[in-house]
């Protein structure tokens, strides 16, 4: 983990964070989410929960909405290595998911996925089981998001990102349109493609 996610980590909090049940960790063991922006063949935003000590990911092409009322597709893709939650910079044509990658929003998260008898379940088994629910920590995106293996046209990838009709809901505001800049450099993807080496 690099110095930059290390201090990103410390400088946000889980404040106004429904409480979990069960205990609440302690901050040095809150697990982290990113997103990063990935410029590959198509744009696309990879929205990655550390969890089991690797970062589930789905890749959401239209990136994650404020609006409760829409349903982003969001496609499991391959677990990533909790070093790769603070990469940027550009992953090389011919490579697998060549195109240039910032961190657009990255922060810790809390596990809100209970059974129904109001029991946490771990991350892990909530993805295994193919429904989590999160509070988002970020300076993006703050607030509950929901993951749910729905299966879209049939094909086993294919999960739904709803954003939980909570407080920080809010239907009127885009952030994938209007937020375009890195968190940890400021640069945006296309500066990342021009001048990679930075
Ligand atoms: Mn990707």
């Amino acid at each position: 983990m690099g110095d930059d996610l290390r201090a990103y980590r410390e400088r946000h909090d889980l404040e106004g964070a429904p409480e979990a049940p069960g205990v609440v960790p302690e901050p040095a063991d809150r697990p982290i989410f990113v997103v990063q922006q990935h410029a590959a063949s198509s744009m696309h935003y990879d929205l990655r929960l550390e969890a089991d000590g690797v970062l589930k990911s789905w890749a959401v092409p239209k990136g994650p909405s404020t609006d409760p009322s829409e349903k982003r597709l969001a496609v499991r893709v391959e677990d990533h290595s909790l070093g790769y939650a603070d990469f940027e910079g550009v992953i090389g044509e011919g490579e697998y998911g060549g195109g240039s990658v910032i961190v657009w929003d990255i922060g810790p998260y809390r596990n809100l996925t209970t059974d129904d008898d109001g029991a946490e379940v771990d991350v892990a088994t909530a993805v295994d089981a193919g429904h989590v629910k999160v509070w988002l920590a970020g300076d993006k995106l703050r607030g509950g998001w929901a993951l749910t293996h729905a299966k879209v046209g049939g094909d086993e990838a294919n999960w739904l990102l709803v954003k939980v009709a909570d407080e920080t809901a809010d239907a009127r505001c885009d952030p994938t349109s209007t937020e375009t800049t890195s968190v940890l450099s400021g640069r945006t993807v296309a500066e990342v493609t021009e001048d990679p080496g930075r």
